[in-house]
This record gives C-alpha cells, sequence and structure tokens, in this order.
C-alpha cells in the first residue's frame, strides 16, 4: 500500500519526512497521515542515527487541514476528543525528542496543518504572497483540535493567537515571519530545503519555548494585566457581533483564556474538550454538511448536466457597462478572458472599464497586484460602442437597463454577429429568462447568468435555465462561472429566480411586522439574532423601497396579462406609503433610517405612521418568522421545481443573500429543526400571521414519513 508519508535519511542524519496522502488531491490530516507522522517522531526519539527531522510535503499543499469526511462520522464526543488527544500524542512526541524538528512549507499550511507545523521547532516557509497559514476552523463551527489554540499563543501572545482562531483569515508568510509564527523564509524550494538542513544543523539540541523550565508568555499568560483587560471584553464583543450564534467562538475564547492558567499537557486535554463539544454542535454539523460537502459537490460539477464536454471562454462580451456590466468584466478579465465592454457611448464604456482600474489601484496600493499584472489585466478589456466587435466571442452578457424592449433589442444586435453556436446570457434580476429569449433566434442558446451587487466580492451566480435552453447552454454557463472562480447554483425559471424570491420574503416579514406595531428596533434587532448580516428594515434602505415597488407593479401587471390576481403582501402597503413620502431608500439619503454623513438612525416618524403597539411580541417569535419564512418559501422553491437540489438551495441562501451560515443555509435549517417541528411551527405561525406560513406541502409528505431535506 502506498505509504502516506516517506522517510529519506540523509547522510547528514536528517530525516525527511515527506507527506503525500495517496488518492487525496491534498493531504489531510487524519489516519493514515498522523501514523506516517508518528512513525517519523519514532525514528527521530530511538534511532541515534537520526540528528533531526524535516516534515515536508510533495503536494502542491503542505498540508490543508483535518479529515473532514473522517470527522463526520463522529457521532459521540468521546469520539472527537479520542480523535484530537491521538494526533496530540503524536506531536508532543515528535517535539520532546530533543533533537530539532523543522517544518518545511512549501504550500498551504491551514487547520490541522498549521497546528503540525507548530508542533516543529522552527517553521521555514516559501515566501509566496499566495500561500496561506491559517486556522479556519471556526468557519465550520470547529476550533483547533490538534493543539492550536495552546501552542500559538504561548508563540505569538494570547491577543493574536485569539484573532488568529477566532477570526479564521489567512495570514501570508511575510506577516506571519513578523508576528513570529514563522522563522525564516525561503526563496525556492531548493532554498527552503536548504535552510531546513542547516536550521536543523545548528539546533543540534532543541526544546519547545513551553517546555523550557524558565517559560516566559510573550505577552504573559492569563493573569497578566494585558490579558485580564483584553479577556474582561472580549466576550462581551464576540456576543454582541455573533448574538451567541457561533458556540465556537466562545469555546476559542474559554481555550485561550484557560490554557493561559494551565500547564501545557493539561491545556491540550481541556482544549479537546472543547473541540469535542464544537464537532457535536448543530452549528458545525451544518456549516460543515453546506459549506464543505455540499459546495464541493456543487464546485465538481453536481448540478452541470454530464454530456457536454467541459468549455472554455476565450472572449466574452458584455452588453451595459454599468455598475453590473464593469463587475462581470473585471471579474472575467482577472480570470484570463479577453472582453469587450460594450455600451451606448464610448464615454459609458470606458467608465466601465475605469471600474476594473480603481480595483486594480487599490489592491496595488495594498501589494496584492503588481503593475504590471494590473496592466496585463486591463489590456484585455476592450471598449466599444460597436456591435462588431462582439465577432468570435463564445459568450456574451448582456447587463443593460431593467427594460424588455431594449434587453431584446440587443440580444438582436449581438445574435447577428456572434456565431449561431455561441451563448447569449441575461443578468436581469426580474425578468423571466424564458420571456426574454422570445426576442432571441435562438433561444437553445439563451440563458440567465445572476450575478449579484458588487461582483468583485460576491461569489454566487445563479444560472437560470429557461424553458428552451439548452443542456449544452447550460453546461457552457456553469463552465465559466467555474473558469471566473464563482459558485454557480442552477435553477429553473421562475419569477424572481430562487434567491429574488426567498431574500424578498426576510425582508418583507420585517416590514409587515413594523405594520402591525412592533418597535423598529426589535425588528431589527430580531434580524440580528437570526444571524441575518443586516436587518429588514436597513436591507430595505439598501435595495431602494422605489425598486421593490417597481418590481412590484411589474409584477402585478405581468401576473394580470396571466388572468391571475396575487394576494399583496401585508408589507407592500408600508413600502408604498414611505414611497409616497418621499422616503424611497439609502440613495436619497432616507427611508425607514435618515442618513447623515456620520451614519443612519431609524427615522423617528415612523413611530407616527406605524404606532408602536401597547403589548409587544416576545423577540424568539419575531426571530422564528424571519427564520421561518424563508425556510418555507425556499422548500416551496423545491417543490415547485425551482430549485433543482437542496445543496443548491443552501449555498445559494448563504452566498447569495447571507442566509445565517450557522444554520448551514434555508433548507438545511428545516432539517437542523426537524421537518416534523417545522411544519407544527409553520403552522402555528400560520394561524397567527397568515397563509404564507403555511407548511410546504411536501415538508408535510416528509415529515409524515419521518425524512429529511439534506441527505
Ligand atoms: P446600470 O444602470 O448601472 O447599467 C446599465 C448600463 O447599460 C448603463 O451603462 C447603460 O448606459 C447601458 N445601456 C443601456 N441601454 C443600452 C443599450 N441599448 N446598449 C448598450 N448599453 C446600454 O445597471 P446595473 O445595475 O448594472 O444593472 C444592469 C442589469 O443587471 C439589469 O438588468 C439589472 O436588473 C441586473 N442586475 C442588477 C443588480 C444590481 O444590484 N444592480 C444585480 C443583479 C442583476
Amino acid at each position: 500500500m502506498e505509504r502516506a508519508v516517506t522517510l529519506e535519511l540523509g547522510d547528514d542524519g536528517i530525516l525527511v519526512a515527506t507527506m503525500n496522502l495517496p488518492g487525496r488531491p491534498m493531504n489531510v490530516v487524519g489516519d493514515p497521515l498522523m501514523a506516517g507522522i508518528a512513525e517519523a517522531a519514532e525514528r527521530l526519539a530511538t534511532d541515534p542515527a537520526v540528528k533531526g527531522l524535516i516534515l515536508a510535503s510533495s503536494k502542491a499543499d503542505f498540508c490543508a487541514g483535518g479529515d473532514l469526511d473522517n470527522m463526520f462520522t463522529w457521532t459521540r464526543p468521546e469520539q472527537a476528543f479520542e480523535g484530537s488527544m491521538a494526533m496530540k500524542r503524536v506531536l508532543r512526541r515528535m517535539e520532546t525528542t530533543g533533537k530539532p524538528v523543522v517544518a518545511a512549507i512549501a504550500g498551504h499550511a491551514l487547520g490541522g496543518g498549521l497546528e503540525i507545523a507548530l508542533a516543529c521547532h522552527a517553521r521555514i516557509v516559501l515566501d509566496d504572497p499566495k500561500l496561506k497559514l491559517g486556522q479556519p476552523e471556526v468557519k465550520l463551527g470547529l476550533l483547533p483540535g490538534g493543539g492550536g489554540t495552546q501552542r500559538l499563543p504561548r508563540l505569538v501572545g494570547q491577543q493574536a493567537a485569539l484573532q488568529i482562531c477566532a477570526e479564521g483569515n489567512d495570514i501570508a508568510p511575510a506577516k506571519a515571519l513578523q508576528m513570529g509564527l514563522v522563522t525564516e523564509l525561503a526563496q525556492d524550494r531548493d532554498d527552503l530545503m536548504f535552510k531546513a538542513r542547516t536550521w536543523c544543523a545548528t539546533h543540534e539540541k532543541s526544546q519547545q519555548p513551553w517546555d523550557a523550565p524558565k517559560f516566559r508568555w510573550p505577552g504573559g499568560d492569563s493573569r497578566s494585566p494585558a490579558s485580564v483587560q483584553m479577556f474582561s471584553i472580549a466576550p462581551s464583543i464576540a456576543s454582541a457581533r455573533s448574538y451567541g450564534n457561533y458556540p465556537a467562538v466562545q469555546h476559542i475564547m474559554s481555550c485561550v483564556f484557560e490554557g493561559g492558567l494551565l500547564d501545557f499537557d493539561s491545556a491540550c486535554e481541556m482544549e479537546s474538550r472543547y473541540f469535542a463539544a464544537c464537532v457535536m454542535s448543530p452549528e458545525s454539523k451544518a456549516m460543515i454538511g453546506t459549506l464543505w460537502f455540499q459546495l464541493n459537490a456543487i464546485k465538481k460539477g453536481a448540478s452541470r448536466p454530464a454530456g457536454p464536454a467541459k468549455t472554455k471562454v476565450k472572449k466574452l462580451g458584455i452588453l451595459g457597462a454599468g455598475m453590473m456590466g464593469a463587475g462581470i468584466a473585471y471579474d472575467s478579465a482577472r480570470a484570463g478572458i479577453d472582453v469587450v465592454l460594450l455600451d451606448t457611448s464610448m464615454e459609458a464604456a470606458e467608465k466601465g472599464k475605469a471600474y476594473g482600474q480603481g480595483l486594480l489601484d487599490k489592491a496595488l496600493k495594498k501589494g496584492r497586484t503588481t503593475a504590471d499584472k494590473r496592466e496585463a489585466l486591463l489590456a484585455r478589456i476592450s471598449p466599444t460602442t460597436d456591435y462588431a466587435a462582439l465577432d468570435g466571442c463564445d459568450l456574451v452578457i448582456e447587463a443593460v437597463f431593467e427594460d424588455r424592449a431594449i434587453k431584446a433589442d440587443v440580444t438582436a444586435k449581438a445574435e447577428a454577429v456572434i456565431a449561431p453556436s455561441a451563448v447569449f446570457a441575461s443578468n436581469t434580476s426580474t425578468l423571466p429568462i424564458t420571456g426574454l429569449a422570445k426576442a432571441s433566434a435562438r433561444p437553445a442558446n439563451f440563458i440567465g447568468l445572476h450575478f449579484f451587487s458588487p461582483v468583485d466580492k460576491m461569489p454566487l451566480v445563479e444560472i437560470i435555465v429557461g424553458g428552451e435552453t439548452s443542456d449544452e447552454t447550460l453546461a457552457r454557463g456553469f463552465d465559466y462561472v467555474l473558469q471566473i472562480g464563482k459558485t454557480p447554483i442552477v435553477v429553473n425559471d421562475s419569477r424572481g429566480f430562487y434567491t429574488s424570491r426567498v431574500f424578498a420574503t426576510y425582508v418583507m416579514e420585517g416590514i409587515a411586522m413594523l405594520k402591525e406595531g412592533v418597535h423598529p428596533r426589535s425588528i431589527e434587532v430580531a434580524g440580528l439574532q437570526a444571524g441575518m448580516p443586516m436587518p429588514p428594515l436597513a436591507l430595505q434602505d439598501e435595495v431602494s423601497l422605489s425598486l421593490s415597488m417597481h418590481v412590484a407593479e411589474q409584477t402585478k401587471k405581468d401576473l394580470a396579462a396571466e388572468g391571475k390576481t396575487p394576494s399583496e403582501h401585508p408589507g407592500m402597503a408600508v413600502i408604498r406609503q414611505l414611497c409616497e413620502a418621499g422616503r424611497i431608500g439609502k440613495k436619497a439619503r432616507q427611508g425607514f433610517y435618515d442618513y447623515t454623513d456620520d451614519g443612519k438612525r431609524l427615522w423617528p416618524g415612523l413611530a407616527e405612521l406605524f404606532p408602536v403597539a401597547a403589548s409587544q411580541p416576545d423577540q424568539h417569535e419575531l426571530v422564528d418568522r424571519l427564520m421561518f419564512v424563508q425556510a418555507n418559501e425556499a422548500a416551496r422553491c423545491l417543490e415547485e421545481g425551482v430549485l433543482r437540489s437542496v445543496a443548491d438551495g443552501n449555498i445559494g441562501s448563504i452566498f447569495g443573500w447571507g442566509f445565517a451560515p450557522f444554520r448551514g443555509g434555508a433548507l438545511q435549517f428545516i432539517d437542523t429543526v426537524g421537518v416534523a417541528a417545522f411544519v407544527a411551527r409553520a403552522r402555528e405561525l400560520a394561524a397567527a400571521h397568515g397563509p404564507r406560513f403555511a407548511p410546504a406541502a411536501m415538508l408535510v409528505r416528509l415529515a409524515e414519513a419521518g425524512g429529511r431535506l439534506n441527505n
């Protein structure tokens, strides 16, 4: 059987242990890898010919983190505790032989990977700004369970360690060197191994700082005045930010604080107990399920038709160089695609290109790009007003005004130039794709690619399959989204598609509460308590009340043309009232809030328009309403076939409108509550607040069958 770690003893007595986990694209911490490291540690400890150990990797990464596949099978806290302790026993053995151990890091060292490196006496790292070091476990509701919360504070101080573990952000090698996390930087792989060998040779006797009898904590332990001050406020700051929705953050703080009062080995055991608590938490289960397993499945093409061969876009046309067009142009050029950016005037087209230039200038200032790369990227964007320039485009995306006639006009003009096989996509946010495709001479090649604003920051693209869109077109759209580094979800055509439709239920529920006399402050706090990134009224101001009015009027007209009369959401009357008062949202500096240069505050006039009721509902009821209304609408989308998969529903909700990530997405939320319990509570809410809460029929069936939505 192939080995996870190969050992090679050099003439200089240095044992090089090279990690290369068979059958996996990256090294991950689990039994096979740890067994290999244990063997290396044992040789180091017992073989007098071995003078030192270098841990390296022959994969692109050093080690990318814990084996989540394995972790996900743990059902009892003892398993998580023992898994974490087993890793620590190996690392402890490795760092206490008295002989030097160096991590030679040429690729990402994340999570468990960084923890292995921390158990080495030195960390020599390739000076590559793209190389990532960090403890991202918190982003999946976990904490570093391989000693990370104990070695880091003893190496870089409690404050820096807390930041690394509780925020989970990556650290580039140069910064890591500054903070004392990294020992030395190397220029290339040869230099890396040379420096690692030299370090071993010059540090014959090695001991971790925390094992030295006179060890002093950098910045002091938990009893030092600075730490006492930090720990007296950090938990409340964290709670105020997360509303207690992320228990891992609290556990990380406890680990760092309690660890600062204990000897190293007791501290490691304590960390494993908190680790087990995290692993067993519904938050980590929900996040790992969605943000790891489902996201990976999507990226591997779970929602892409299997038949058509993989494609790449070489030349892209964008119609409309406004906010969205400019962002799409920038992101596509960044992925190496040649972009033709077309608008009605050269000035508008140039302005679209200038948007990318502005982003690049900022990146250049921060050292995130080079002048050459900036030039090369900008050279790929060609502003124009001439449709002939679209010749040779494999894909054209229209991002002109949200107006059917204008969209039809640009579709026809572009199709007259591009090859019959080229794909034409619309970035419409509200107009059904099947209807827009009527303006196309080749509706099979017509698709919706719904980007989110601001394009360069938002990771999601909602792909909308029109009535006549072919599988080939869908596959090509899907490949393009991956090509530019974004995450695609695939939905069938429908009003509001998936993301806009469900997102609206959140905002409108908050607005309906206002009409009922709920205090606006309670509504906003409920949004944040629910774990949403922005409260509903503030969000509606961002979107603009006039835009929502316009969309609602348009929808009403469209449905009337189909002979339907939809019932109006109770929140709509509030939006109309505010619009009539000229309070159309943030862009007018007045909506639910007043906006000044100093910030925003709820408009006092709301109290006159919507008097606060004498009796206020329980805050818990408000949170439930905001969450259930979204989850139920997402289930309806699944039932109606708008959503094609549960994974798309979950990922679309988190990446598209920021649905509480600790819930693992709008559909995962239903499973966490329990389908039967969800149905029962939804019925209660429907009785109290209206039929929009009536549980989707598929949920009722699922509850009866005792099933769940997510596998
Ligand atoms: P915008 O007003 O910023 O830009 C539209 C651009 O299209 C303008 O530069 C305009 O000059 C150009 N244009 C208008 N008619 C044209 C024509 N006939 N030929 C070529 N160019 C023309 O609008 P935006 O916010 O970028 O939105 C564009 C599209 O994207 C709309 O369909 C909108 O619904 C959709 N969308 C917007 C958002 C958002 O948050 N703004 C999000 C997703 C989708």
